[in-house]
């Protein structure tokens, strides 16, 4: 198919997926049911967007290239009462706006941004159904990281609190043009709908998971010294001696909840 011509744009992380099979592959991944409440992050040329129309009534998509946005709109005119386009930026977009729940959001992330759209994202974890994302192989693995693994850090912890992650499939450069310099991957994030031991205040939870990891050399106890004593530390029963990388998921709730429960502020 002849597609109209457009000069990718490395600031807005642009690598077009050019690979049918592996398109083909995704789709599937995704598995669209006609009714479901479909919204794609960066549709750029189209490439997930066409067959994801086929399969589903109605889908949402967010751009924030403007002149993607005008080519989009022209190839779609006929589907316009069905492919609804957003010209934004997603970091800022209010996915309130869309009047939608069980969102299931999809989309071969611009790898420059991903981090903070997984966070952006799961500030709005209750609206949504599952994510599927083609995302850096490196930041897949982070994110599916165990504790004592040098990938597990401050994106493990966040997302696998909220999420269940699965990494499903590994995609070369090849298939993308411009062909990225490494590898891709797709990780699927079902978020959590009943959490066991919930925290009891997100935000402390999250300062503290960032302030844990931004030393991750040094003990738990002196990367987190502005928090907690050693008592603290005891009574909780967690060795102060660990690495952040050595404690768990819950470890971290417990840590924030204890702080949330004995901090003045
Ligand atoms: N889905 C297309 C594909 O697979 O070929 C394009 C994927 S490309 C890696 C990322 C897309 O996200 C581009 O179309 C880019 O313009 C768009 N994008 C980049 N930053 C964005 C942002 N902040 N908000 C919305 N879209 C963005």
């Amino acid at each position: 198919m002849d597609k109209p011509q457009h000069q990718a744009r490395k600031r807005f992380g642009q690598n077009f997926l050019h690979d049918p099979a592996i398109i083909g592959r995704i789709v599937d991944i995704i598995n669209p049911q006609a009714e479901d409440n479909l919204i794609e992050i960066g549709p750029g040329q189209g490439a997930l967007t066409r067959p994801l129309l086929e399969r589903t009534k109605q889908l949402n998509v967010i751009e924030i290239d403007r002149d993607l946005v005008s080519l989009l709109k022209e190839e779609f005119a006929m589907a316009s009462d069905r492919l609804h386009i957003h010209e934004a930026d997603v970091l800022k977009f209010d996915f309130t706006t869309l009047g939608l729940s069980k969102l299931r959001i999809v989309g071969n992330l611009p790898y420059n941004i991903s981090t903070p759209v997984l966070f952006h994202l799961l500030d709005n974890a209750e609206l949504i159904q599952d994510m599927l994302f083609m995302l850096q192989k490196e930041v897949v693995d982070r994110i599916c990281a165990s504790p004592d693994s040098h990938k597990y850090g401050r994106l493990s912890v966040m997302l696998q609190y909220a999420c269940e992650v699965d990494a499903l499939m590994t995609i070369k450069p090849g298939a993308f043009k411009p062909a990225p310099k490494v590898d891709s991957a797709i990780v699927r994030l079902i978020p959590k709908k009943t959490i066991d031991t919930p925290v009891t205040n997100f935000a402390v939870f999250s300062r503290l998971v960032r302030d844990a990891f931004s030393q991750r050399r040094k003990t738990i106890r002196n990367a987190l010294k502005t928090y907690f004593s050693n008592d603290d530390f005891e009574a909780l029963d967690i060795a102060s001696d660990k690495r952040p990388e050595n404690l768990s998921v819950n470890n971290y709730v417990t840590l924030a909840n204890h702080y949330d429960s004995i901090r003045d502020d």
